[in-house]
């Protein structure tokens, strides 16, 4: 009895102190009608957004008030490509071979505080050692802070293929990975893959349909699965929940994966306008990750930043991005917000949205890319990307107008992550 009268008293008392917060919006970015709004209050109770109301407004006494008066405030920002594990450097491929997995976790503390810091309250994490899944765990239950993580776990690849963990390594060393280790060779292989990266607790499944830029391997955009192999992917993955990702820079692997039944195509690099017809039919999306085109353009420049084999593959691959996506974006396909954040340093995520509008696109829609449209690629489009009732509160705020100046998403100024102030 004394028990309960002690739980009664604590339940009393919380009500009695919990806080409302009230954030006074100068402007407010609509991202479901692409609209400035000016003048809101944004009231947040526990994690979720309970009211948008015109003017400002206040509460009880008790309740918190922010001055974003002359700012502008937006749902939290979404990246669908990042690498939580790794950051770009010198020494990475050497890190390969001496760092454990105690020392990737501790690293990747720093990024993900950095991602979240830059105004990213959620991303994709599109491939790791398995860490990744630890660390959103640890992001989820508050144990260190990062944005809300979504993560394909260990990457799909097959044999020598962009995703092969042993690529490039010594004989004794390069053993002869499988479905476990994320390489598969036929449909049973992928069938146990995609099962076992769900019972790993990953989220989604990332795919390396072709070549790739950063992988110690010849080619940086030969097609690496069979189409049936795809299909077993995607059909398995159905059954679990999980959409796919693929890597592609060719237009032949690319073309299998879409056909095949994948949601988002990685890069992009070589599609032909076939393929981009293809992704409008299947409703597929293309996410750009320019600004990893761009980074490693530059990185290839410097003598021994890469290994060899590399140095081609980044300076013809690299430059073509952005004109990709701006060919893409023209002729109509979809386009989901992505940056490969990892492949340059965490907490940059925001530069893609310049290059976004260099080539082409409108602000608002760049910032829809990143909120409302991401939103949706995840499942999650009823509590992520807009600012209304009863979705999570995930509001960030910029000094100026995107609409007018974009490079002001690079200098966010206030993050709250579910109801919870991260940056002020
Ligand atoms: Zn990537």
């Amino acid at each position: 009895m004394k028990f309960f009268y002690t739980l009664l008293f604590v339940l009393i008392s919380t009500t009695l102190v919990a806080q409302d917060t009230y954030l006074h919006c100068g402007k407010l970015i609509d991202t479901k009608t692409g609209k400035t709004l000016t003048e809101r209050t944004v009231v947040v109770s526990g994690n979720r957004i309970t009211k948008v109301e015109i003017g400002y407004t206040e509460g009880e006494s008790g309740d918190v008030i922010i001055d974003l008066k002359d700012k502008t405030v937006m749902p939290g920002l979404i990246d669908m490509h990042v690498h939580m594990e790794s950051e770009s450097n010198p020494k990475a491929y050497l890190e390969r071979y001496t760092n454990n997995n105690a020392d990737v976790a501790y690293n990747s503390v720093g990024f993900a505080k950095a991602t979240l810091m830059a105004g990213f309250t959620t991303v994709r994490d599109l491939g790791g050692s398995g860490v990744n899944i630890s660390l959103k765990k640890a992001i989820a239950q508050e144990k260190i802070i990062g944005p809300r993580i979504f993560t394909a776990g260990k990457i799909i690849s097959s044999t020598g293929g962009h995703g092969d963990p042993t690529n490039g390594s010594k004989k004794s060393i390069i053993g002869d990975p499988g479905p476990k280790d994320g390489v598969i060779n036929g449909e049973e292989d992928a069938k146990k893959a995609v099962r076992q990266r769900y019972k790993n607790g990953a989220d989604l499944i990332k795919i390396t349909a072709t070549g790739g830029v950063l992988s110690v391997a010849k080619s940086g955009s030969n097609p690496q699965f069979t189409l049936e192999e795809i299909k077993a992917i995607c059909k398995t993955a159905k059954d679990y929940g999980f959409h796919v990702a693929a890597h592609a820079h060719g237009d032949e692997g690319m073309q299998r994966a879409v056909n095949g039944g994948v949601k988002t195509i990685e890069h992009g690099t070589l599609m032909s306008t076939k393929t981009m017809d293809l992704m409008k039919k299947k409703r597929a999306y293309l996410v750009p990750t320019i600004t990893a085109g761009k980074e490693v353009t530059e990185k290839a420049k410097i003598e021994g930043y890469y290994p060899e084999v590399i140095v081609p593959k980044a300076l013809e691959i690299g430059p073509q991005i952005q004109d990709t996506f701006k060919k893409a974006h023209k002729r109509g396909v979809r386009i989901a917000f992505g940056t490969d954040a990892g492949v340059f340093k965490h907490g940059q995520n925001a530069k893609e949205f310049g290059y976004m509008v260099e080539a082409g696109m409108r602000p608002i829609t760049a910032i829809q890319c990143a909120t409302i449209v991401n939103a949706k690629v995840l499942n999650m489009s009823k509590e992520l990307g807009q600012i209304a009732p009863d979705f999570l509160a995930d509001i960030v705020a910029v000094n100026d107008d995107p609409t007018e100046e974009i490079k002001t998403m690079e200098n966010v100024i206030f993050v709250m992550k579910e109801g919870k102030i991260y940056k002020q």
